[in-house]
């Protein structure tokens, strides 16, 4: 999915919190958000996710401006994954059962994604028992069970062990590359960007500082 931002303006009780002038993302690319606490990420994502309005400005999908078709299209993880109160299963089937997929693909499609994903285990437990760790990665194979346009990723491994995190990593640069899902990732890591991300986007009080490619 392409991007197009213009003029993009958000405040909170009349503070400023995000000001970007003009950004352009390219279908299929990884793109990584990278900034202080309080820079503006998190805000960033949730507009392009359709989740808050912004003050002012135009956000183009696909030269198309949002509507209920597009954000279909699309899946955004929260920095704290909201997994519903019942099994890792029924979590991960969840976007599937939505869109009114047959029981059996549903259930043949779930087992697949918690085996590539090392939760195979975990499947039958109440997502409420699970650690910070085991929850994203629940949330994240959850995000990726629908093949979405966009991906929207807000700190997809904070809570991640070493083992977990390249595990993770390998599994968001294979979907782009065999689905050609654009993703934007917000992360505090500079080397995960450098590792994952095409272009990183800087931001610092609101506004992009700095753009570019990683090599
Ligand atoms: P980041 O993700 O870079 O840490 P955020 O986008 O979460 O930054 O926040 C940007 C600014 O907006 C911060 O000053 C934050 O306190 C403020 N902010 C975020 N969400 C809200 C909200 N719902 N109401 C008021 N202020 C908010
Ligand atoms: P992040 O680390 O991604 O910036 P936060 O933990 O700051 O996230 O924010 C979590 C939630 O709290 C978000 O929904 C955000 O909108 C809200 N929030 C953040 N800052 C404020 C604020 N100053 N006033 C009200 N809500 C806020």
């Amino acid at each position: 999915m392409n991007i197009e931002i213009q003029s993009l303006i958000k405040t909170y009780n009349q503070r400023q919190v995000l000001n970007i002038k003009s950004l352009s993302l390219e279908k299929g690319k990884i793109y990584g958000i990278i900034g202080p606490n309080g820079a503006g990420k998190s805000t960033m994502l949730r507009i392009i996710a359709g989740l808050e309005e912004a003050k002012k400005g135009t956000i183009l999908y696909n030269k198309k401006h949002l509507n209920g078709e597009i954000i279909k299209n699309l899946t955004y993880l929260n920095q704290k994954p909201y997994l519903l109160r019942t099994s890792v299963f029924n979590n991960i089937a969840y976007p599937l059962k939505l869109r009114k997929y047959k029981k059996e693909t549903l259930k043949k499609k779930v087992i697949e994604i918690v085996k590539e994903f090392n939760i195979f285990d975990l499947r039958h437990q109440p997502a409420t028992n699970l650690s910070g760790g085991e929850a994203q990665k629940v949330a994240l194979a959850r995000a990726l069970i629908f093949e979405p346009e966009l991906l929207l990723l807000d700190e997809p491994t904070a809570n991640i062990d070493p083992n977990s995190l390249e595990l993770i990593e390998k599994k968001i640069i294979k979907r782009n590359r065999e689905k050609n899902t654009t993703i934007i990732i917000i992360t505090h890591n500079i080397g995960q960007a450098k590792r994952l991300c095409d272009e990183i986007i800087f931001i610092r009080e609101g506004e992009i500082v700095e753009y570019g490619k990683t090599n």
